[in-house]
């Protein structure tokens, strides 16, 4: 797709540059508490200028190329198990938005979904608090299991100009994420980290701020800790999406920086706000 064909784009209105979000989600039942983080969550959402559109990259939506949900309604997917029965009530009934859904896909050379996804909890357990009256469309695009990171930070600079078509890229994932890991008997305990989760948030942190991203990317050679702090990608890819984005001028604003459980880390950023 040209600069001239995404001029065209509804009604070919450019805006200002819209902020980036990297969102640590944690456990779905964030999506009902009222805790710390989602207090936060609810302060940035209110900080937020409204956007036309939102793009969400979630950790749990894998798949094989690049999609993009295209639907009208998109449903709300509660893939997860074992939580009390109010969670799977919980309905995010946000708009889809196809135009934006061809779009990334033409940006991307991706493809669009029509009728297998939709929000997953990745997506909606943390939007539910940044905009709770879900009237801003939302499209998700998936993770390519097949990309290396630095692919996939090579796909997310393509997304670049819909920042300034009102679109707010949301990555949602956790930057330290083992489940194998979890300590179950300190789930609720914010700041308990055993020590190489603690080593990698530091060393992770430490190359966000200076904008390391080279290394961000090539994380496997950042050392034992690091790697145990992300044994499988998904979690940590949303993160790279929404760095990959960000502009040499912008801003970079870290909360819910605290780890949880062990082996969890529920670091957020914003990026351009
Ligand atoms: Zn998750």
């Amino acid at each position: 797709m040209t600069a001239q064909e995404l001029d065209g784009w509804l009604g070919g209105v450019r805006t200002q540059r819209m902020p980036l979000l990297f969102l640590g989600h944690g456990s779905p039942m964030n999506a009902i508490e009222d805790n710390h983080f989602t207090r936060e969550f609810r302060k940035y959402g209110q900080a937020l200028p409204k956007p036309r559109a939102i793009l969400c990259i979630s950790a749990h939506w894998e798949t094989r190329g690049t999609l993009f949900t295209a639907m009208q309604q998109p449903r709300t997917i509660h893939d997860f198990g074992g939580f009390p029965e109010r969670l799977y009530k919980v309905q995010y009934p946000a708009p889809g938005l196809p135009e934006l859904a061809a779009t990334g896909a033409a940006l991307t050379q991706g493809d669009i979904d029509t009728e297998h996804w939709g929000l997953d909890h990745g997506a909606w357990s943390v939007l539910i608090h940044l905009y709770p009256n879900a009237d801003v469309p939302v499209v998700q695009m998936s993770l390519d299991r097949a990309r290396t990171p630095s692919e996939h930070v090579a796909l997310a600079k393509q997304l670049s100009d819909l920042r300034y078509r009102g679109v707010l890229i949301v990555g949602s994932g956790n930057m330290v994420h083992n489940l194998g890991r979890v300590a179950w008997n300190r789930l609720n305990e914010v700041g308990y980290a055993y020590d190489w989760a603690a080593e990698a948030r530091e060393l992770l942190m430490d190359r966000i701020r200076d904008g390391r991203l080279d290394e961000l990317a090539k994380y496997s050679t950042l050392g034992s800790a690091v790697q145990q702090a992300i044994p499988t990608p998904e979690h940590y890819l949303p993160l790279l999406y929404t760095l990959a984005l960000r502009d040499s001028d912008e801003d970079l604003d870290v909360f819910n920086d605290y780890a949880l459980a062990g082996s969890l880390t529920m670091t957020s950023v914003a990026m351009g706000l």
